[in-house]
């Protein structure tokens, strides 16, 4: 019989996939890593399970604690499942603008939502950083795992996405492009890659190279941090998780060009991924234009499209920011209206 003991046990081993229609005039290899198998939907399960593993260990969390968390996204769902799993209860704080049907997955998976007001100062006792850190202080046995500076979330990439790549290439990957959120992907996948290849003769590729794939705006890239609409990428602050010293470039990348790639990478790869897979694609491209046919380029696409159904694949939404430029409109739209 095969069959896993447990959801958890399904976290990482993702698939690497070759990317065969938006790469053309391509001659190098372009591989996508699909992040969106993992049981909870994201790269962010790894994560979850490397950080509630670390603090059961270093006696943070104890048979009946809580974990307790300020966030609504990928991290939230990861936590949740692990945290069923494993017996302990979760509490997610998130602002109110955090859309129902974000909040309704993760109360799905048995986690409690605590909604606060968005418009207070971040320093404000009612924001969702404030009402985290008191229910922390007040809830006894809680750990809030923090994941833009728990080291034990870089350490998950080090320890699963890096070997992972490494393996799956047969030690052939020359390049590695990584959107940058929390900066955990990048510094751990990152480092390991760097590390495994430091000796590889030239011949054979040399070192693998991080490239960094980030929001036009976010300061990763140099920008100021002003906004943008590619979600789960990019900072206004430089955490504690980011290695700038990992990176050997960021390329930036306009929101119009990310949410293209996503529709395309459904349209023509069959992949239903999130907007900051669009964006990687879109830098692993302007990488890959310039290498030879021996160069192997691996693409971290961190999650799944189905949360992006009313924006990024939404003819109304995106025509509404101007991010249509024409010819990707749906067809079928066209013949209803
Ligand atoms: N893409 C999405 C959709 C995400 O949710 C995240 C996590 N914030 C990332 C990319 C970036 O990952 P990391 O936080 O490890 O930099």
């Amino acid at each position: 019989m095969k069959y896993a003991q447990s959801v958890l046990d399904l976290i990482g081993n993702t698939p690497l996939i070759k990317l065969n229609h938006v790469t053309e005039g391509i001659k190098a290899t372009v591989l996508v890593k699909l992040e969106y198998v993992n049981p909870g939907g994201s790269i962010k399960d790894r994560i979850a399970a490397k950080m509630v593993e670390e603090a059961e260990r270093d006696g943070k969390l104890k048979p009946g604690g809580t974990i307790i968390e300020p966030t609504s996204g990928n991290t939230g769902v990861g936590l949740a499942l692990v945290a069923q799993q494993k017996g302990y209860k979760c509490i997610f704080v998130v602002p109110d603008k955090v859309g129902e049907d974000k909040r309704a997955v993760l109360e799905a998976y048995g986690a409690e939502v605590v909604v606060t007001p968005t418009a207070v100062e971040p320093d404000s006792p009612q924001s969702y950083y404030g009402v985290s850190d008191r229910l922390v202080t007040e809830i006894p046995g809680a750990y809030k795992p923090d994941q833009f500076s728990n080291p034990a979330a870089p350490r998950s990439h080090y320890e699963t996405t890096g070997p992972e790549i490494w393996r799956d290439t047969d030690g052939k990957v020359t390049h590695c492009v990584i959107g940058a959120g929390t900066g955990g992907t990048i510094t751990g996948t990152g480092r390991y890659l760097k590390e495994v290849s430091a000796d590889r003769p030239e011949s054979d590729g040399g070192r693998v190279r991080i490239i960094g794939a980030d929001p036009e705006g976010s300061v990763y890239s140099g920008g100021t941090g002003r906004p943008y609409f590619v979600e789960g990428v990019g900072e206004d602050m430089w955490p504690a998780n980011y290695d700038k010293a990992v990176p050997d470039q960021v390329l930036a990348v306009s929101d119009a060009d990310s949410f293209e790639m996503t529709r395309r990478l459904a349209r023509e790869e069959g992949l239903l991924v999130g907007g900051s897979s669009g964006m990687a694609v879109v830098a692993a491209l302007r990488v890959a234009r310039d290498l030879p046919e021996d160069a192997v380029v691996v693409v971290i696409l961190p999650d799944s499209g189905r949360g992006y159904l009313a924006k990024i694949f939404n003819d109304q939404w995106m025509r509404s920011y101007g991010f249509l430029s024409g010819g990707e409109e749906s067809s079928v739209g066209e013949v209803l209206k």
